[in-house]
């Protein structure tokens, strides 16, 4: 899997320097989106093609070859084989470049391109669109703004070095009308993409930048790699199952310190269930794994691993985590295995807790895989204020036989379901 850096931002924010730093400090392959624009524009000139020659653009767009190489350090762009670096930062093709872009075919042509050059590779690539349209999935999303005016300035010092020959009027003018253009395309405009973090560089300096920038990526790939951590199973053998034990009496311990735990009913000592529980508190899924003679494989939220405690107690107790706002497969599948192997699973249909509270619809999850596996659910209903030494009710119903229900009725078994819990919540001897 590759890993993609998206830094988006108008023209003069620093993109082009800060991903050049970042590509070399994180090893990964910088590629300039907006150079392959600027090469489609130079190309036209070349030929003579106006904007309004669609027919000729397409031809074009049919046989140009644009590769980005990087030599000692340095990114080159080449247009059919010459190297044209420097010729396509020209005052001519920056000032139709935004609209030689608004073109849909180019855009699209462009952006295939963009993502072909990308495949398989670890990369950091600026542009405009990158994380709202190339690449909307990519590992880091930036969005570089600044002053117009100071953007403007830092241009034309730039083409100053460069030997292009733009006045300051100019460039804040080329500025304006670009920003304005590449706002409004209709296909990738120039937009903050919603889960991007925005850096205002106005008045920091390009290594205050780069460390802030380094400091997300720096996250990102700890939490990439604590990822594939989590979803790993650990095997279980005799040791792990000597730790649970000892951990579960410790826990249970505590627990019974902590509260008074009244629990009324029972699990049968074999076979596979569905533990489906309310979920009022944190503490209420300990409740049941602690006070169970048969392990419960609990379904818990992804974030919960992210903690050193909780991310070693779920391997231990093999909880299985599961990414929520999203069709989870894998979790899926894991809670299937769970099932096949005549083990309990723990689910909470609420999803989150206190959804019932908040009026939220119970999810389907519990009884697709009941209906599915053909195995019973077992309600449960746990009452009480979890504050030091109260009570704490946990009250375990007949099991249910959802079996009745087809896999178009999910809402109905689910209802059952959740009927049962209401009920079960209200019991207090
Ligand atoms: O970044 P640069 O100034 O070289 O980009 C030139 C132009 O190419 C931009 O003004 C913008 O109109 C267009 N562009 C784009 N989408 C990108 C990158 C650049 O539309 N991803």
């Amino acid at each position: 899997m590759s890993f993609i850096v998206a830094i988006d931002g108008p023209a003069g924010t620093g993109k082009g320097t800060v991903t050049e730093i970042l590509a070399k400090k994180f090893n990964l392959l910088n590629i300039d989106t907006g150079a392959t624009y600027r090469c489609v524009t130079l190309e036209m000139l070349n030929k003579g093609i106006k904007l309004e020659e669609l027919d000729k653009i397409k031809d074009l767009l049919e046989t140009i070859q644009i590769d980005i190489k990087i030599e000692k350090g340095k990114q080159l762009v080449f247009l059919n084989g010459e190297d044209v670096t420097e010729k396509i930062r020209s005052k001519e093709v920056s000032e139709i470049v935004s609209q030689v872009s608004s073109i849909k075919e180019v855009r699209l042509k462009m952006v295939s391109l963009q993502r072909k050059m990308a495949e398989g590779k670890d990369v950091i690539m600026e542009g405009r669109d990158i994380g709202t349209y190339v690449f909307p999935t990519a590992d880091v999303k930036i969005y570089l703004d600044a002053d117009l005016e100071e953007r403007a300035k830092r241009r034309f010092t730039q083409n100053r070095e460069k030997g292009i020959n733009m006045s300051y009027i100019e460039v804040l003018e080329n500025i304006k009308r670009r920003d304005e253009n590449d706002k409004s395309k209709e296909l990738g405009a120039l937009k903050v993409a919603k889960d991007a973090d925005v850096i205002d560089t106005t008045s920091i300096s390009i290594r205050e930048v780069v460390n802030e920038i380094s400091e997300i990526i720096k996250k990102k790939k700890i939490d990439i790699k604590l990822q594939k951590k989590i979803y790993k199973p650990r095997k279980e053998n005799a040791w792990k199952k000597f730790v649970r034990k000892a951990i579960k009496t410790i826990l249970a311990g505590l627990y019974k310190i902590s509260f008074r735990v009244k629990i009324t009913g029972q699990v049968p000592s074999e076979g596979a269930y569905i533990i489906c529980s309310n979920h009022i508190n944190y503490l209420d899924a300990a409740a049941i794994v602690l006070f169970n003679k048969r392990k419960v494989n609990f379904v818990a939220k992804e974030d919960l691993f992210y903690h050193r405690i909780l991310f070693w107690l779920g391997h231990l107790f093999d909880a299985i985590p599961i990414k929520r706002d999203m069709q989870d497969i894998d979790a899926m599948k894991r809670c299937l295995k769970v099932l096949k192997n005549g083990e309990l699973l723990g689910i909470f249909p609420e999803g989150t807790r206190k959804g019932m509270e908040k009026n939220m619809k119970a999810k389907n999850g519990a009884a697709f895989m009941a209906i599915r596996s053909n195995v019973k659910v077992i309600p449960v209903g746990i009452h009480g204020t979890f504050k030091p030494f109260s009570k704490v009710y946990v009250n375990y119903g007949e099991p249910i036989d959802v079996s009745k229900y087809s896999k178009e009725q999910l809402d109905e078994a689910t209802e059952t379901i959740m009927n049962q819990i209401v009920m079960l919540t209200k019991k207090e001897d």
